[in-house]
């Protein structure tokens, strides 16, 4: 067998194995376990992936035919993670993808994704613009079906009686999706923990940890934490073993705790939009953010509906709306 060898291959051990390209000044991850009668894709990049790097790996690895199940988990609907899909499915049509329920409305159609992910808070005035937009497309690639909707946690078997679970883990999405190989103690989380945010090149940060709930994502941190894996696997993040792991869920709890801390300080009494308390949370963000105040509004919005539940935030009824303390 000819061995696929690329710098962005990374062999994690065991049948498991991270590809990786670069998207811009940050790299994207996709993962692949190689299982005795299966073969398990995590997440499929952008559209460019699958032929850059997923599908001339398993051609390689005589994963690549109708003969050889080949299950794909898509973590969550964001356009690194399942972009790719249309095109793996162009080459490998008899693929079968998985998604958590809770995540499906917003997969298989850019269109639907956009219109629920990321314009999400278009009414309180903040979004891409038309230009943003379109990239978006272009980067959500074509549309795919799925065939796999998840809810609890599912066993997969792979034959020579091994199995890994997959395990949710809500918080950047509702539905985020991960997978722990318990005999290894490995996670593969993606984006479902995000330290203090999602790296560039240079060592600087592009995003600050996106959740559409505090209490879910602490809730994903504590879970993680109790897994207590030796390996972790995040998608943009190098790959984590040791003393690294909890360090990295110690910053990713730090981290929402400074955003929850930023928000509530830059809620007065007079109502303000969610525009200005984004730019206001980055700008006190302890560490500089490359991205726009826009990209914040996913976990500014999550802070503040929970504020809203608990009564300690008031909204105005006219959109876009302005908040305050209750
Ligand atoms: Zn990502």
């Amino acid at each position: 067998m000819t061995e696929f060898s690329s710098p962005n291959v990374e062999a994690v051990g065991d049948g498991l194995y991270r590809l990786r390209q670069l998207d811009g000044d940050r790299w994207i991850s996709q993962f692949a376990l190689l299982g005795p009668a299966a073969t398990l894709v995590v997440d499929t990049g952008l559209p460019a992936s699958p032929a850059a790097s997923l599908l001339p790996f398993l051609e390689a690895h005589r994963r690549l035919s109708p003969e050889r199940p080949l299950l794909v988990l898509l973590t969550h609907p964001d356009s690194d993670h399942c972009g790719g899909t249309g095109a793996l499915l162009a080459a490998a049509p008899w693929a079968e993808i998985h998604a958590h329920a809770r995540d499906v409305p917003q997969l298989g159609s850019a269109a639907r994704t956009i219109a629920s992910r990321y314009l999400a808070h278009a009414e309180d005035g903040v979004g891409p613009d038309a230009r943003a937009i379109a990239r978006l497309r272009s980067r959500l690639g074509g549309e795919f079906r799925v065939d796999r909707r998840l809810e609890g946690e599912v066993a997969i078997s792979f034959g020579d009686g091994r199995e890994v679970t997959i395990v949710e883990l809500p918080g950047h999405s509702r539905g985020h999706t991960g997978v722990w190989l318990a005999d290894r103690r490995v996670l593969i989380a993606a984006d479902a923990v995000m330290g203090f945010g999602i790296p560039d090149l240079d060592g600087g940060l592009k995003f600050a940890p996106q959740f559409f709930s505090p209490t879910a994502y602490r809730a994903t941190v504590a879970r993680v934490e109790a897994l207590a894996p030796e390996t972790l696997l995040c998608a943009h993040e190098p790959t984590m073993t040791g003393a690294a792991v909890p360090a990295f869920l110690a910053d990713s709890r730090d981290a929402a705790a400074e955003l929850e801390r930023l928000t509530w300080a830059a809620l007065g009494t007079v109502g303000a939009p969610l525009g200005s308390i984004c730019e206001a949370v980055q700008s006190g963000y302890p560490r500089p953010l490359s991205c726009g105040p826009a990209d914040l509004a996913m976990t500014v919005a999550g802070i503040l509906e929970e504020g809203i539940a608990a009564g300690d935030v008031d909204a105005s009824e006219e959109r876009p709306r302005r908040f305050r303390r209750a």
